[in-house]
């Protein structure tokens, strides 16, 4: 696979994308970011992504983007809210209500795809047995 040269969205500087996303330097500073984040919440387990920012000083927008790239998950220990719903969750993106409710959507979406192409199929078997009589 080719490297892609593109800016990095954090200082917006020229890189060679192998992956991470930004360039060298920011990575750097993300990994050091990421410690500092892990030591508070050594320190504070159970913290939302609000009390990090206020007692780290790092943005929202950059811790949410460590949650969502699985750094602190099974850590159980920083909360942030639901994509959903804003309920306050410890792992992946929806709480579980509303992963529960999201998976019946889905169920539900599925059934109705199910039962338009029974439709489909028996309102071509009326068509034909009208044409047969
Ligand atoms: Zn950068
Ligand atoms: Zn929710």
């Amino acid at each position: 696979m080719a490297n892609k040269m593109r800016n990095c969205p954090e200082c917006g500087r020229l890189f060679i994308d192998t992956g991470a996303g930004m360039c060298s330097d920011c990575v750097a500073e993300e990994e050091k970011k990421e410690l500092i984040v892990s030591s508070y919440l050594r320190d504070n387990p159970g913290s939302t992504i609000k009390q990090i920012y206020e007692a780290t000083g790092i943005k929202e927008k950059t811790i949410m983007r460590m949650i969502r790239a699985g750094r602190f998950i099974g850590k159980g220990a920083i909360t942030y809210p639901c994509e959903r719903c804003g309920e306050f969750i410890s792992e992946g993106r929806y709480c579980v209500k509303c992963t529960q409710e999201l998976q019946n959507d889905i169920k539900k979406m599925s059934d109705v795809m199910n039962k338009k192409q029974q439709k489909t199929r028996d309102s071509k078997l009326d068509s034909r047995g009208m044409y047969s009589k």
